[in-house]
């Protein structure tokens, strides 16, 4: 069958179910059937890459030239950027169809998707859940057949933890293996672009399109990449998994544990070995995570200040008007709990209790993935302390909501790629399982996961 055939099904999906589970915020029909079409040429010419006319979903935080990118804020709602971010840049090379928009936590904020101007999203599996955030929309749209492949970013768990929440793979590169350029920006030295599809080998296809130095994203790594399919079939034989006690201890949900070992056990009847570790400074990673990420947030979002682009509220008195009315009007509550605390964090006199010491503790997590990525190949665990949870369940509870993101935001603040596979159900809801590795271990940790397919 044709890309447009293809692309006519995704959309035909997409009308059918986005009313009940809203994982899009934007979705070109035009545009998506015209790129196909073009697709379709390129296919029938034989000068096709293996994206050639796949419909893919773009999380709304990377930008799309002409086509409004919203961050989930009612602070963009308007905003139509005048480039293409890299990672859009590659996927329109490459020749795939972008079917549209997907709805996230606003500028990335959040774990159940239930920050967004734009409404909650709904998990598949059980619209009365949440999909995980920020990349809930994506996560959906794939666990809802309304996409076979979306993009997401994750800065400390964002991909991973609705991969896990709604039963699919999602993959959380090195920092700096996928350019940043154009997506926008909450924690810069945490933020990672990434694939989220039902699959490792889907993960692998994305990641080949993604990943590689960006001459205009300064830290972009210009390390070589490899074909991240190559690797997928390779045996486990003698591969040493590293399980740390302080992701199996008293916050573990049992059946959500249970669900965990299973899969370990599989990957030992191929041939793994797994082996006891420890991260001895996994306490540290809440408090070290919620004061660096809200600290960068604080700086990355003052550009929002209703001068160069964005809301600006209606009859400014002055100046300080214009700055205090937009950002009150164009930020939600999430939001701005973040740059208060930011801000906070890194004002003269609190700087060194808050931010240099968080910076101290992300020094000690950094260092645990080293000694214990020397003893072991990959390390494994939960990617969530439990499955989906119902919706406003945690929405007034902060610390409640910044507690699901115990075993993903590490990852982030050691700069290390992560995944989450699909690892059975607990009491009917997807459980995932998170494998992190080395640094530019992508491949491994796709091998490992291509076991689960
Ligand atoms: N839940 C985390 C937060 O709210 C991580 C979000 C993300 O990875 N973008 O900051």
């Amino acid at each position: 069958f044709s890309s447009v055939e293809l692309t006519q099904a995704y959309l035909q999906r997409i009308s059918e179910h986005d009313a009940t589970f809203n994982a899009f915020i934007t979705v070109d029909e035009d545009s998506a059937l015209a790129t196909a079409r073009t697709a379709d040429l390129r296919l029938a010419s034989g000068d096709a890459d293996a994206l050639t006319g796949i419909p893919v979903a773009h999380k709304d935080i990377f930008c799309t030239e002409g086509l409004r990118t919203s961050c989930g804020s009612k602070m963009l709602d308007n905003f139509v950027p005048p480039y293409n971010a890299t990672v859009i840049k590659r996927f329109n090379e490459a020749g795939a169809v972008m079917l549209g928009k997907t709805n996230l936590d606003e500028f990335a904020m959040g774990s159940s998707n239930e920050n967004s101007y734009y409404g909650a999203v709904k998990n598949p599996w059980n619209p009365d859940l949440v999909p995980g955030g920020s990349s809930g929309g994506s996560a959906a749209a794939v666990a809802a057949r309304m996409a076979p492949a979306a993009t997401g970013t994750d800065t400390g768990g964002s991909i991973r933890q609705p991969a896990a929440f709604c039963g699919i793979t999602g993959l959380k590169p090195t920092y700096g293996r996928v350019s940043r350029l154009g997506m926008i920006a909450y924690a810069s030295s945490l933020d990672q672009g990434g694939p989220l599809a039902r699959t490792a080998e889907d993960c692998a296809l994305l990641l080949n399109v993604m990943a590689g130095h960006d001459p205009l994203d300064s830290t972009s790594s210009d390390t070589p990449v490899e074909d991240y399919t190559a690797a997928l079939g390779d045996r486990l034989e003698g591969l040493r998994i590293g399980l740390p006690r302080e992701y199996f201890g008293d916050g573990l949900d049992g059946a959500t544990g249970t669900c965990i070992q299973a899969a370990l056990k599989e990957l030992e009847a191929q041939g793994a070995e797994l082996v006891d570790i420890s991260l001895p400074s996994s306490s540290l990673t809440i408090p070290a995570y919620y004061i660096i990420a809200p600290a960068e947030a604080s700086t990355n979002l003052s550009r929002f200040d209703g001068v160069r682009y964005g809301h600006r509220c209606e009859d400014p008195a002055d100046l300080h008007d214009l700055y205090t009315r937009t950002r009150e009007e164009g930020f939600g509550d999430e939001v701005k709990r973040r740059i208060l605390v930011g801000t906070y964090a890194l004002s003269a006199g609190y700087y060194d209790a808050y931010y240099k010491k968080a910076q101290q503790a992300r020094r000690l997590i950094s260092n645990d993935f080293r000694l214990a990525l020397e003893q072991v190949d990959v390390i494994a665990g939960p990617t969530t302390p439990g499955p989906a949870f119902a919706l406003g369940a945690k929405s007034d509870d902060p610390v409640a909501m910044y507690l699901e993101d115990v075993y993903t935001l590490a990852v982030n603040l050691a700069g290390l790629p992560g995944m989450s596979v699909p690892a059975g159900l607990a009491d009917g809801k997807p459980v995932g399982l998170q494998l992190i590795g080395r640094h530019f271990a992508e491949a491994r940790l796709l091998n490992v996961a291509h076991r689960f397919q």
